[in-house]
């Protein structure tokens, strides 16, 4: 073959698959299928977003200091160890990049988000896969996957698209039993949701082990998944060889000040904290009552599993609510493929999907 070729593994990737966000013939469908705030972002994040309009010329500050101020004041954390991504995405990335390479291991549970394999390969790494256990991270088969090449641990907590969490002593449990040259990444999309009393989002541990980095988001419950926004903590060592190897403006300018903004709204964030305490539970009782399966969730979406039957399956379902206006996130990839995976929306996105699911049971 003649021409540039990418290094081994880049061919190995199979791209990101994105959930849908168009259900052909209807205008505006509700769109369920990416664990986006239907409540939106906060109106002082839209203000702050379009008062940056007339500098676009100018770059953003490099460093975003005003963003990672405002962070650590808010989740009460050294500004100095904060740094923030284009994304979370790209932090996983980055950390990835930074601590694997060819010839070691990165390993991460079996339904494990669809980025931690993409950025793996990307960095020439091997991903390593370990069992769960009832659709939960299984800390034994875990460890027991530790070889002396793996580089990085990716837990997510809670992990998308189960929806279930390890305890403050599970991921303890987990740390502990990790050589310290294991990079432990805590990659908590979703904490603000969760409302368990054991439950921590990390922090924890990102302040004071030197193996632990959480991530965080504005996707999520921030409802800024369009500006592309998240940050992580860790420990200075890891903060500083991430700091070098990013993009040096890599948070945009409006970005930046959506963010600072965003945080500052506690109302808003309580808002969608709450209506989600609602609708999850009802839409879960909801659903089992229609005989589907749904696993515990303690994010801001739930898995459904369809009967296998012929014309009851996953996507039948799917294709059955498309045609209703509602998209639903297929989850093959992520080896289920019998469930689908829901968003918790507001009332009507809820309600419509509940009656579309009895429909379809019933036919
Ligand atoms: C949505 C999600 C993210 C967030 O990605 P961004 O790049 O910040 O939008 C990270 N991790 C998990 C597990 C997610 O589900």
């Amino acid at each position: 073959m003649s021409g540039p070729q990418p290094r081994p593994g880049i061919l190995d990737i199979a791209p990101y698959v994105p959930g849908d966000s168009k259900a052909e013939g209807i205008a505006e469908p509700m769109k369920l299928a990416s664990n986006e705030s239907s409540l939106g972002p906060s109106p002082r994040a839209i203000a702050a977003y379009r008062a940056m309009a007339e500098k676009l010329h100018r770059y953003p500050d490099g460093a975003s200091a005003d963003l990672r101020g405002a962070i650590a004041k808010h989740h009460g954390l050294d500004r100095e160890r904060v740094v923030c991504g284009n994304g979370s995405d790209e932090l996983i990335a980055l950390l990835t990049k930074a601590y694997a390479g060819p010839g070691d291991e990165v390993l991460f549970t079996e339904h494990a988000f669809a980025m931690y394999p993409i950025a793996t390969l990307a960095a020439g790494a091997k991903p390593v896969v370990a069992k769960e256990k009832n659709l939960r991270a299984d800390i034994d088969a875990l460890v027991a996957k530790v070889t002396d090449r793996t580089r990085i641990v990716f837990q997510a907590n809670p992990n998308n698209p189960t929806g279930s969490y390890l305890t403050k002593d599970e991921i303890e449990r987990l740390h502990r039993a990790l050589p310290a040259r294991v990079l432990l990444v805590i990659d908590a999309a979703y904490a603000e949701y969760v409302t368990r009393n054991d439950y921590t989002a990390g922090t924890e541990l990102a302040e004071k082990a030197p193996n632990v980095v959480m991530t965080r988001t504005f996707s999520k419950i921030y409802g800024l998944a369009g500006l592309r926004l998240g940050w992580m903590y860790g420990p200075a060592a890891i903060v500083d060889a991430i700091n070098r190897t990013r993009g040096p403006f890599n948070v945009t300018l409006p970005a930046q000040a959506a963010g600072v903004a965003a945080l500052a709204d506690v109302a808003h964030i309580d808002q969608a904290r709450t209506m989600n305490d609602h609708w999850l539970p009802w839409f879960s009782d909801q659903a089992r009552a229609l005989g589907l399966e749904v696993p515990p969730s303690v994010g801001n979406f739930v898995l459904v599993r369809f009967p296998k039957a012929n014309g009851k399956d996953a996507n039948a379902a799917n294709e059955f609510l498309l045609k209703r206006g509602i998209i639903l996130r297929k989850v093959a990839g992520y080896g289920l493929p019998d469930c689908l995976r829901v968003t918790i929306g507001n009332e009507a996105e809820m309600r419509a999907t509940v009656a579309a699911l009895a429909d379809f049971m019933k036919r």
